[in-house]
């Protein structure tokens, strides 16, 4: 597994939050977030719950929107185009990003296999017989998963453990051949093996792919994350950025002491 800060130079697009703020109804949960989170490398998005961090994560790939009461400012780019300038279309949007969730929610009825070929339908993308079996073992392999269900690809996907089905819905994300991916706290809901198994999937996948991540385990934003950016939401204000960089200086020498206590566990 490559090292965090090995990651190779730009293969695919960057994301770029610039002055993005959040509301639900009136209450406000985010005030002017800007990152960069560029591409071939992870960026782990860390701080306590409550201040934003899924909200945020939700706003690249528009779905915030989603939420009747909700409503943002400022602007996201992916690949230096805005995503909500107008005329830009949200199925574009849900095509280039891709998002993982906590809970690995595969089609539990339907077969390995389609579950992989199910966001091409959404997204109305076409592609024939055979290269779509090619496509679902490319995607099956990058979700480091091939080998275990090569010979189960007609079981229904609900029939994997749990860690597998999170790796079933990488690999179905990957399907569409997004150029960035969204991790909501991908491992919270497993074991450590598991957990295991998808950090080495992440490192592998942030060669091609823009990473991401929302977690809470500071071990595993440390382990595989290039950047963090340490969200904060104190005494009932807006969930903000308070310090971002490389990975390695936010756990060495934060330069907040708030986020000096958040990285050692003292909250
Ligand atoms: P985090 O992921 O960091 O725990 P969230 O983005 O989930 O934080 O939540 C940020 C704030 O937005 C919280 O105050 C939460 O209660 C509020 N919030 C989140 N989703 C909704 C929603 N659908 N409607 C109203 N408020 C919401
Ligand atoms: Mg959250």
């Amino acid at each position: 597994m490559p090292a965090p800060g090995e990651a190779p130079a730009a293969t695919g697009s960057g994301l770029e939050a610039r002055a993005v703020s959040a509301w639900f109804g009136d209450h406000k949960v985010l005030d002017r977030v800007s990152l960069d989170m560029p591409a071939g490398l992870v960026t782990a998005l860390i701080g306590p719950s409550g201040c934003g961090k899924s909200t945020f994560l939700r706003i690249l790939n528009r779905m915030h929107e989603l939420v009747a009461s909700a409503s943002l400012a400022g602007e996201v780019l992916l690949d230096g185009d805005d995503i909500y300038a107008p005329g830009r279309r949200l199925i574009e949007a849900r095509r280039r990003i891709g998002m993982v969730f906590q809970k690995p929610n595969p089609f539990p009825a339907m077969s390995v296999y389609d579950n992989v070929t199910a966001g091409l339908k959404l997204t109305g993308t076409r592609v024939s017989g055979p290269a779509r079996d090619d496509l679902v073992e490319e995607c099956l392999t990058k979700g480091g998963l091939w080998k275990e269900v090569r010979d189960r690809l007609r079981q229904p996907g609900g029939a994997l453990s749990g860690g597998q089905q999170q790796r079933l819905c990488i690999a179905r994300s990957l399907a569409v051949r997004p150029s960035v991916l969204l991790m909501d706290e991908p491992c919270s809901a497993l074991d450590p093996t598991s957990t295991r198994r998808i950090e080495e999937t992440i490192r592998e996948l942030a060669h091609e792919v823009t990473i991401v991540i929302v977690t809470h385990n500071m071990q595993q934003a440390h382990r595989i994350s290039d950047q963090c950016a340490f969200f904060l939401a104190e005494q009932g204000t807006p969930g903000a950025i308070l310090e971002h960089g490389p990975t390695e200086a936010m756990f060495t020498t934060p330069k907040d002491p708030r986020t000096a206590d958040y990285v050692a566990g003292r909250f």
